[in-house]
């Protein structure tokens, strides 16, 4: 009897567990282009601030969505893992499953969420866009699969509707939601 009541009320609280989520949000300004994203390949370029004590990490950690690590145990699968330096606690990283959106020609000037991070352990600090990204021209006519953000801005032409192309003036921020999970 006691046994079957905790049980119940361990699925009770399971259902209805809040997630914290860690949302990459970007801003740019957007000519003659829209659809800017990235693919499950991508490689990000991150820092992070650990939970425990608040050291950052001292370089900027690479993964990506496509690149699964088994956590211990290997029951489930993050995108990173690493420990922090100062105390020792590991934090893991993933990507979530449908997050990633891609910014539209309307979103132009405005901050929009970007691609949303399940982060244990530890907060997003800083990004950068080193890894190419891709976006279209408006009719979706042709497609640009080498924009490179790194400088925060990218030129380019259009030969099919004979127009210049760009994107300008790069931002990002994180912010942080929380959400339902199962
Ligand atoms: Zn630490």
């Amino acid at each position: 009897m006691i046994f079957s009541y905790i049980v119940c009320l361990s699925g009770i609280t399971n259902h209805w567990k809040k997630m914290r989520v860690s949302v990459l949000e970007i801003w740019a300004q957007l000519e003659n282009v829209t659809n800017l994203k990235v693919t499950s390949q991508y490689e990000y370029h991150m820092k992070f601030k650990c939970n425990n004590c608040g050291t950052e990490t001292e370089n900027f950690m690479t993964f990506s969505d496509d690149n699964k690590v088994p956590l211990m145990g290997g029951k489930s699968f993050v995108n990173l893992i690493f420990k922090c330096k100062t105390c020792s606690r590991p934090s893991n990283v993933s990507v979530i499953e449908g997050s990633i959106r891609p910014y539209l020609a309307e979103d132009s000037l405005n901050f929009k969420p970007f691609v949303e991070f399940d982060c244990r352990g530890c907060d997003p600090l800083l990004f950068e866009p080193i890894d190419h990204f891709q976006c279209t021209n408006m009719d979706n006519t042709t497609e640009f699969n080498e924009v490179d953000l790194s400088e925060l801005n990218w030129a380019d032409y259009d030969e099919r509707s004979n127009e210049s192309v760009g994107i300008y003036d790069f931002k990002y921020r994180f912010t942080t939601v929380k959400k339902s999970t199962k």
